[in-house]
């Protein structure tokens, strides 16, 4: 396998082999990611990936998921990843998921008897960076929809009957719009209604447009504690019939972890508690 660039994954797709369709993200331009800023996208010839995953058959044992990177690889002609899918299918039948990156631009853009066909030909999850529900912090980090064309791609791919794993950003509102970030991201999640919900908290590298709008004064950076608020608020307005939570990444203050809503309010608890533990020290995180 030739890997271009560093390579991205969810953390429930660890274990699964990574395939490169296409290389970059196809929107880069989130004003607070800079995972494929070195990187100009494009979708990768289709005889290289099938080539690779001949290879990879042959270098490989038993391969239980396939993951489809690099940045949002449903960009991609429906017939491409059908030639895609169905060569997966030949190769490594014991193959039980395929998962691959989303926008919600590309979704938007496959009508829904596309996505139900690449469903059919096993495609099982698809992983959709939400970040925020509030209209007004989409238009500022750029992620190029409304709170309704978001609502409208994820409930796409919940009818076409792929999975669909979904993240918010903790934090992403900043100091200004830390509820309205909450509750509108709540409004969003409950109206797509996600198998799963993931949340990262904001961490912003050097040289991103969010970073400089930090520097500048322009943007104030949510404390740890402020962040446990902010997260026990959506939890607090979050509706949802089935879901799995996590929000146990490197990048989150305390793991949490449950499926709303039966530990909605065991989860509500926790931060509660952190939040008085920690309360304290809260002029000190001001302070750095
Ligand atoms: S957040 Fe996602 S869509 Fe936005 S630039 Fe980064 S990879 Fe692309």
């Amino acid at each position: 396998m030739q890997y271009e660039g560093t390579v991205y994954r969810p953390p429930s797709e660890a274990h699964s082999l990574i395939m490169q369709i296409t290389i970059g993200c196809s929107h880069n331009q989130c004003s607070f990611c800079s995972m494929y800023k070195n990187k100009r996208f494009r979708i990768r010839k289709l005889e290289e990936v099938l080539r690779e995953l001949e290879e990879a058959r042959n270098c490989y044992g038993r391969i239980k998921r396939i993951f489809l990177a690099d940045g949002d690889g449903l960009i991609c002609k429906t017939d491409y990843l059908k030639e895609v899918l169905t060569k997966i299918k030949t190769l490594f039948p014991e193959c039980e998921r395929v998962g691959i990156y989303s926008s919600p631009q590309s979704i938007l853009n496959k009508s829904l008897e596309d996505l139900i066909q690449l469903r059919e030909l096993g495609l099982g999850m698809t992983y959709l960076g939400v970040e925020s529900g509030s209209n007004q912090i989409l238009e500022e980090i750029h992620k190029g929809v409304t709170a309704e064309q978001m609502i409208h791609a994820g409930r796409k791919i919940i009818m076409s009957g792929i999975n669909l794993s979904v993240t918010l950003i903790s934090g992403l509102g900043g100091r200004m719009h830390w509820q309205e970030h909450a509750i509108a991201s709540a409004h969003v999640i409950n109206a797509i209604k996600p198998q799963y919900l993931g949340l990262l908290t904001l961490l912003l590298e050097p040289g991103v447009p969010l970073e400089e709008k930090v520097r500048k004064g322009e943007f104030q950076l949510l404390t740890p504690i402020e962040v446990l608020k902010e997260t026990k608020l959506l939890l607090e307005n979050l509706s949802v019939e089935y879901c799995i939570f996590r929000s146990n990444h490197a990048s989150n203050y305390i793991p949490l972890q449950g499926t709303l809503p039966a530990d909605q309010q065991r989860l509500i608890r926790q931060l509660e508690a952190a939040i008085e533990a920690n309360g304290p020290y809260d002029e000190y995180f001001r302070s750095l």
